[in-house]
């Protein structure tokens, strides 16, 4: 049999312009900024962990009418690029944590839970947005698919990750059958933002409050602490960079095969994504290139 590929692509890319329908503060370091309106209607919900590039109006409305088609391959982004520095939105990526369909009464929703890391000058500017935009602010988004591929294994899982990988958890044992079993190992700063989530009841879900440790530590800890199934099973490993590395290092050591393990890493400590000049925080060094 063919093996499954890491990803899901998309039904389409188009870009889409939504608005902020609405804010709201879930914990110390959780933002949920709920989107609609516009062409939401054109977005096809996929489940699973699904992610797009959003594209946010940090330069003011006129950068979001300049985006380019296809602005998260290689020539959009040059001609992104292009957009002067001052207007030009930033790019990030984000995950859907929930899709609710229209319904008679209201458009459809997204709603996406933005961690907030940093302050003042450290933070980044997607960090700084969340906590400052207002229902009406207009952003773009592309779809970018899964990278849990449901193909690998929906009966079975071992779900790792910190923070920014809790709504793609979240929203992948949201998927799962009701049947499924395992585990999902999530990291979180503080306990406040160990929020509880829908899951099978067969997949136990354990949440470790990071303290004073450095992002992924704990996490690495409680998998390579893990009894492993001893039946195959999926592993998703996302987060601070070290984490799936590492973890996907450990999974291949005890034996897992690695077309069973879909890993990324989110976020780097130290390394911001590309940024405009003009938001860029004071004290920050850019990685470039690595979200194009
Ligand atoms: C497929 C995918 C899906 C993602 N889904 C989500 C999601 O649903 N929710 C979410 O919050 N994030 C998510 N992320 C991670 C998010 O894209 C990054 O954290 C992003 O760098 C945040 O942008 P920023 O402008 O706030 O910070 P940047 O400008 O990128 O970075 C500024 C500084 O902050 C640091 N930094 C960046 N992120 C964090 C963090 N989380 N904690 C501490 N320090 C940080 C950097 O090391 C840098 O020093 C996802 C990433 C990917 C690849």
């Amino acid at each position: 049999m063919a093996r499954a590929s890491a990803l899901v692509k998309p039904p389409a890319q188009d870009l889409l312009h939504l608005e902020v329908l609405r804010t709201q503060q879930l914990s110390p370091h959780w933002m949920r900024i709920t989107l609609g309106g516009g062409e939401i209607e054109k977005f096809t919900p996929l489940g699973f962990d699904q992610w797009f590039r959003i594209f946010l109006p940090l330069g003011g409305d006129e950068g979001l009418e300049r985006i380019p088609a296809k602005a998260n391959k290689i020539f959009g982004y040059l001609k992104y690029l292009r957009i002067p520095d001052g207007v030009r939105p930033v790019m990030r990526n984000y995950s859907v944590r929930a899709f609710r369909p229209a319904t008679e009464a209201r458009g459809a929703e997204l709603d996406v839970d933005f961690v907030i890391h940093g302050s003042g000058p450290t933070a980044g500017p997607a960090s700084r947005w969340a906590q400052s935009c207002r229902p009406g602010e207009s952003v773009v988004i592309i779809d970018e698919g899964l990278g849990f591929n449901p193909e690998r294994g929906v009966d079975r899982v071992v779900l790792v990750a910190d923070e920014t990988g809790a709504p793609a958890v979240a929203s992948i044992c949201a998927s799962l059958p009701a049947t499924a079993s395992g585990v999902a190992i999530i990291e979180a700063p503080s306990a406040e933002d160990a929020l509880a989530f829908d899951a099978p009841a067969g997949v136990e879900v354990r949440w470790i409050v990071r303290g004073d440790e450095k992002p992924g530590i704990l996490a690495l800890d409680a998998l390579t602490a893990l009894d492993l199934p001893t039946e195959p099973f999926h592993a998703f490993i996302v987060g601070e960079q070290s984490l799936p590395t590492s973890a996907r290092r450990h999974l291949v050591a005890q034996g897992v095969s690695k077309d069973a393990i879909s890993f990324v890493g989110y976020w780097r400590t130290g390394a911001a994504s590309p940024t405009p000049k003009s938001q860029l925080p004071q004290v920050s060094t850019t990685r470039e290139g690595t979200h194009a």
